[in-house]
């Protein structure tokens, strides 16, 4: 799929010469989106049906921020940051490190709008609430080059 081809690019931008290996595989029972890590190898596992309807709602920007979510997951197990807090869960760990990785990718307002929207609308079991996902994100952007005006201009259309 060529959306996780971008964000993979932008992802191995962040990990290289350590990246995970990751690949995208469609499973038509999967629950939504998962990552599967068995013997060091990670996996992307979508349900079609979840990435139509969240495309059909968000567009693009929606599914690089899912993604960008799970690969974050399979960053934080690979890589630390100094940025990254010790007091941050896995949740928000993988939050961070996809802010990251869409402050590298450098979308359009719009598709960035639609990544921020599909995380808050999406969350894992786990996620603590968005208000506390949301600075956590953020600091994951800018971290990484992404533009604090634009993340801040996207943000007012998610609420
Ligand atoms: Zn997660």
């Amino acid at each position: 799929m060529e959306l996780a081809a971008r964000v993979n690019l932008a992802v191995t931008s962040i990990c290289a010469p350590n990246c995970p290996g990751t690949g995208l595989y469609r499973n038509p029972t999967a629950p939504n989106l998962m990552l599967q890590v068995n013997s060091g190898v990670a996996k992307l596992v979508y349900a079609p049906e979840f990435f139509s309807a969240v495309y059909e709602q968000y567009g693009d920007g929606a599914i690089v921020g899912l993604i960008a979510h799970e690969m974050g997951h399979a960053l934080d197990d690979a890589l630390g940051a100094a940025w990254i807090k010790s007091s941050w869960t896995p949740e928000l760990r993988a939050d961070a490190w996809a802010g990251c990785a869409l402050g590298k990718l450098g979308q359009s307002a719009r598709d960035l709008e639609g990544s921020l929207a599909a995380l808050a609308k999406y969350p894992s079991a786990g996620h603590p609430a968005w208000s506390i996902r949301l600075p956590v994100l953020q600091a994951g952007f800018t971290q990484c080059g992404g533009d604090a005006g634009k993340f801040g201009a996207a943000l007012q259309h998610t609420r």
